[in-house]
C-alpha cells in the first residue's frame, strides 16, 4: 500500500472536528516534543563527532574548546533526558538531518583542509554552523517552553542556550585569535 492510499483510507478527522478535539496548545505541545526528539538526536550526533575535531584541531586552544565542549554537550543530553521526566513525558529520538548534513559538511571540510595552515579556520567555520544550528533550536524550544507555561523546561533549556552562545563567543575568539595568525604566518 503507498503512503497516499494509507492516508486517505486512514480515519482522520475532519478539519472542524480536530480543531474542537486537538487544541492549539496540544498541538504546539507535540510539536515541542518533536523538536526535543530532534535537538536529542542531534546532541547525540555532535558527541560522536566532537572528539575527531578536537582530534583534527591544530592549535591547543581550539582542541580545548572542542574538548570543553564535548563535555558541555553531554551535560545537554543529561539536561534534556531531565527535563523530559519534569514534564512526565518519556524521550523520544528523531533523527536530525540538519546536524547529520552540517556533520558531513564539517568532515568533507575537514578532508579538502587537512594539511592546510588554515585547517583551524575551516574547522571553526564547520562548528559555528553547528552552534548556530542548536542555537535556533533551543531559542525554538525556549519560546515554546513559555508560551506553553513549561517553567522547569524553559529554565533547563535556558542553561543550554547560554552554553551553546557561550561556545560560539569563544569559537569567535579564537578564530580572531589563533587560527587566523596561523594561516597568515604559515602563508
Ligand atoms: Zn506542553
Ligand atoms: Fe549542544
Ligand atoms: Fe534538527
Ligand atoms: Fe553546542
Amino acid at each position: 500500500m503507498n503512503k497516499s492510499a494509507n492516508r486517505s483510507t486512514t480515519a482522520k478527522p475532519s478539519k472542524a472536528q480536530s480543531s474542537e478535539n486537538r487544541t492549539a496548545s496540544t498541538a504546539l505541545h507535540e510539536l515541542f516534543l518533536d523538536e526535543l526528539a530532534d535537538v536529542y538526536n542531534a546532541e547525540k550526533q555532535l558527541l560522536k563527532a566532537l572528539p575527531k575535531m578536537a582530534k583534527a584541531a591544530n592549535s591547543d586552544e581550539l582542541r580545548q574548546a572542542f574538548e570543553s565542549h564535548l563535555q558541555e554537550t553531554e551535560g545537554q543530553v543529561g539536561r534534556i533526558e531531565e527535563l523530559a521526566q519534569k514534564m512526565d513525558e518519556s524521550i523520544k529520538e528523531k533523527k536530525c538531518k540538519a546536524m547529520e548534513g552540517l556533520l558531513k559538511e564539517g568532515e568533507e571540510i575537514l578532508e579538502e583542509n587537512e594539511d592546510s595552515p588554515a585547517l583551524d579556520a575551516a574547522l571553526i567555520a564547520a562548528a559555528q554552523k553547528v552552534e548556530h544550528y542548536e542555537i535556533a533550536s533551543y531559542g525554538t524550544l525556549c519560546a515554546w517552553a513559555k508560551l506553553l507555561g513549561h517553567q522547569d523546561a524553559l529554565e533547563l533549556l535556558q542553561e543550554t542556550m547560554d552554553e551553546e552562545e557561550a561556545a560560539d563567543k569563544k569559537l569567535t575568539t579564537i578564530a580572531e585569535t589563533v587560527a587566523n595568525v596561523e594561516a597568515q604566518e604559515q602563508e
